[in-house]
Formats: structure tokens, C-alpha cells, sequence
């Protein structure tokens, strides 16, 4: 039965979860969509959802059905995992979900701390910065669905819940793990249901993680994550382990999937073409799904390959990208190419592909589903963030894909080649 059960409000930002506690020590399954029928064995079940943008009621829905799977599954905390830029509106998602699961749990009061300084995102007096700049002016502020114009996280998340928000600040977060509890019972005596917390070094994510212990929801980034584990095994209730991250041996021929267009994948593209094969689609010369598939089939012919990757991308720069946006619209293009990218997956591996790398985020999503993926074991990082994963293909013979789903601009230049030698 899972420890700890969370729940991501997006697909990437799951598997960023993930492999933070399967580096603290805790195994840990992610599972796509709300759970249905009995889950995995993990110290840690991460639900994975697509409801960062949704409509508030649908993510309050959506979260307390994962929850409920979750504390059925016997999950002794819950974990309300958002983005480290606390991306949301005055309409949610953060406050009415984390009041819905905190109505669930009877509990009524936990942290909301997005902090997670190795990745340049700090809380100091209740502000976010982002390295050096606040939230607000760091490009977050122009971001097309949750733009973020005020860095101040009190008054953020007080818009979006009923429930009182107050702050711990640096000085107590500095003094450690018992000055912060105390500061929360004088909060939660204080009528308040939400602390935000300052938080501008590891050390004090530890401390804010230990001082969790016992709480019914924590909230947050994956950063504030890495505490939990160690609350676990104080209390007995987690061994030692070494091998968290631990996956069945790689097995089968290696590719690379490309569907994103961020300025990282190309840069990968580009270092991967020096060394071995890649396949460029052109989508905007050949802007059908069925004639990409054939064409993708007759190429890959012959190089399949155990020593070596494979890539196929339908990655462009930007004008190329706009070109086929404006023949076809925004949305049709992008499925289009998501569509074509999806049944290459398939034909790569139904050809014998055992380790596939699949670049973009909303690419990775469109893959999984069209491979029927409902699972993946969390194993070791390549690069922060961007686990390699195993997932149990029902069925297929062999059974059991490797899997590294990387968001567009995560990732060394070398990934695509060095993912293959982690
Ligand atoms: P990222 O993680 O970089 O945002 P995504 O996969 O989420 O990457 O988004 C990239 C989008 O661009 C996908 O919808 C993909 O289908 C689309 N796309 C990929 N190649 C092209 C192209 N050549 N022209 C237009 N759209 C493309």
C-alpha cells in the first residue's frame, strides 16, 4: 500500500514529483489519469492529471476522485503537487482543489510551498522569485493561461480560497523544524488554513518537509517533497532503500521521438545529427498523419538498432511551425503532428523499440495514450527532472517499455545521445 498519495495537476510535473521521491528513497509509480481498479505497489503513487487549466469544478472533481483511490489504496498522506511558479488564476486551481481535499481529509489547515531553490524558485516574505526576479517579472506574467502578475503568494492564494492564508516567515523557517510547528499551530489557532512559507535553501525544505509530518494534505512543488520520505521512515514505516529507483534491465532496440519545438529539443536534434540517424519530417510539404506513418516505416527500416538510437522528429523552428499553423489553424496542426508522432511510437514499437525517448510534453501525452499506457515505474534521472520509466505494455510480447517523457526544453544538448548510456 502507497505511504504517500499525490496528485499532480500535470503530466510532466508528475514525473518531476516522481523521481524527487524515488531520489529520497521512496519507489514510486505514476499513474495517468484517475486511477481506476487497484493500483501498483510504491511507497508513492503519483496520479497524474490535466487539470492545471481546467475549469475549477472539474479539477475539484477530478482531485477528489484520485484521492479517494489514493486513501482507499491505504495512502497514509496526500500530496497536492502544483507547478513551482504557482500557475493558476483567481478562478484556481490551487485554492478551490486543496479546499476540496481538505474538506475530504477533515483536516483544516496545510502548507502551500512551491519553493524549490535548486531550480532558482524561492519564497522570501511570502514573495516568489524566480532566480532573481520576482514572479511577476519574470516572464510569468505573460504566460497565455495563467499569467502570474503578483509575486506575492499570501495574496495569490487568498483570491482563490475562502480559508484564511498566512505566512511563516524566513526567521522562523531558519530556526528548523519545531519553531515552524509551533508557528503553524499559532496560524491554524488563528483561524488561517494555508501557510505559505518562506523557503531559500534546501535545509529549510528539509525542515518544512519534516514539520509536515502527521498532516493530512501538504501542498506545493516537488521541491517541498523531499522532506516526506525521511517523516516515513522515522515513523517506521519505510526501510532503507537503496535501489528506489531500481527498473527492470533495458532490453531492445533505442529511438528518440521529437515533437517539440522548443529551443532545447532542436538544439538536441541538431548534436544528435552528427551521430546518428535522424529522420526529419515535414509536415507542412506532407501534412498527413497516414503519409508521415509510411513514410516513418520505410526510413526506419534496417537502422533499428541496440547499439545505437535512432531519431525521428517532426520538430521546426518557429517560422516553419507558423507556416503550418496558418494553413491548417493552430489546434489542427498540432494534432496532426501529435496523431502521426503517436502511430510512429507504435511502429517503433512493434519493430522491436524497448527504450524510447519522446521530446514534448503535450507529444509524450499524445504517445502514452496511443501505446495504452496506464502505469510507469519511476527509475534513475537522466537530466533533473527527466526520469527514465518502465512501463508495463499489457499483453505485448516482449512486455515492459522503457520510457523518458521530456518536457520541450528540459534536458542537456546531449540528452538524446547520453540517455541511452544512463
Ligand atoms: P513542448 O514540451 O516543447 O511544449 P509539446 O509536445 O508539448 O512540446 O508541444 C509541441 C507542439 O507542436 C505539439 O502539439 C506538436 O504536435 C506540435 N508540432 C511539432 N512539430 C510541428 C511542426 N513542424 N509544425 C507545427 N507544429 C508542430
Amino acid at each position: 500500500m502507497p505511504l504517500l498519495g499525490c496528485i499532480a495537476d500535470d503530466f510532466t510535473g508528475a514525473t518531476d514529483l516522481a523521481a524527487m521521491l524515488v531520489a529520497h528513497g521512496m519507489t514510486t509509480v505514476q499513474v495517468i489519469g484517475v486511477p481506476h481498479g487497484p493500483l501498483p505497489e510504491a511507497d508513492a503513487v503519483v496520479v497524474a492529471l490535466k487539470s492545471r487549466t481546467a475549469p475549477a469544478a472539474e479539477a475539484v472533481a477530478e482531485s477528489l476522485a484520485a484521492c479517494e483511490a489514493l486513501l482507499a489504496a491505504g495512502a497514509r498522506q496526500i500530496f497536492l503537487k502544483y507547478c513551482s511558479t504557482f500557475d493558476s488564476t483567481d478562478a484556481g486551481n490551487i485554492g478551490p482543489v486543496a479546499d476540496a481535499l481538505l474538506k475530504r481529509l477533515q483536516s483544516g489547515f496545510a502548507i502551500a510551498c512551491p519553493a524549490f531553490p535548486a531550480n532558482g524558485r524561492s519564497v522570501f516574505q511570502g514573495h516568489l522569485f524566480v532566480g532573481a526576479a520576482l514572479l511577476s517579472e519574470s516572464g510569468m506574467e505573460n504566460h497565455p493561461l495563467t499569467p502570474m502578475r503578483d509575486a506575492n503568494l499570501v495574496r495569490v492564494l487568498s483570491r482563490q480560497t475562502e480559508g484564511g492564508v498566512g505566512l511563516v516567515p524566513f526567521a522562523v523557517v531558519e530556526q528548523g523544524e519545531t519553531a515552524i510547528r509551533q508557528a503553524f499551530t499559532r496560524l491554524r489557532d488563528g483561524g488561517r488554513r494555508y501557510a505559505i512559507t518562506d523557503a531559500v535553501t534546501e535545509a529549510h525544505l528539509h525542515a518544512l518537509g519534516r514539520a509536515c509530518a502527521g498532516h493530512a494534505l501538504v501542498t506545493g512543488g516537488s521541491g517541498i517533497a523531499m522532506g516526506l520520505p525521511q517523516n516515513f521512515r522515522d515513523q517506521g514505516l519505510l526501510p532503507d532503500r537503496s535501489d528506489a529507483d531500481a527498473l527492470p534491465a533495458p532490453r531492445g532496440a533505442m529511438a528518440v521521438l521529437a515533437g517539440s519545438c522548443s529551443r532545447a529539443t532542436l538544439a538536441q536534434i541538431g548534436l544528435a545529427r552528427l551521430h546518428v540517424p535522424v529522420l526529419e519530417l515535414d509536415p507542412l510539404a506532407t501534412p498527413d498523419a497516414a503519409a508521415l506513418l509510411a513514410e516513418a516505416e520505410a526510413w526506419m527500416e534496417g537502422k533499428l538498432s541496440e547499439a545505437r538510437p535512432v531519431v525521428i522528429a517532426a520538430s521546426a523552428p518557429p517560422e516553419k511551425v507558423a507556416a503550418l499553423q496558418q494553413a491548417l489553424g493552430r489546434e489542427a496542426a498540432g494534432a496532426l503532428v501529435e496523431r502521426a508522432l503517436a502511430r510512429i511510437a507504435a511502429a517503433l514499437v512493434a519493430r522491436g523499440v524497448g527504450r524510447l525517448v519522446v521530446a514534448g510534453g503535450e507529444t509524450s501525452g499524445a504517445v502514452v495514450q496511443r501505446l495504452g499506457i496506464a502505469t510507469l515505474r519511476i527509475g534513475p534521472q537522466i537530466d533533473p527532472g527527466v526520469p527514465w520509466t518502465y512501463a508495463e505494455t499489457a499483453g505485448a510480447e516482449p512486455a515492459g517499455l522503457h520510457l523518458a517523457l521530456k518536457s520541450g526544453n528540459f534536458g542537456a544538448r546531449d540528452f538524446f545521445l547520453k540517455a541511452f548510456t544512463a
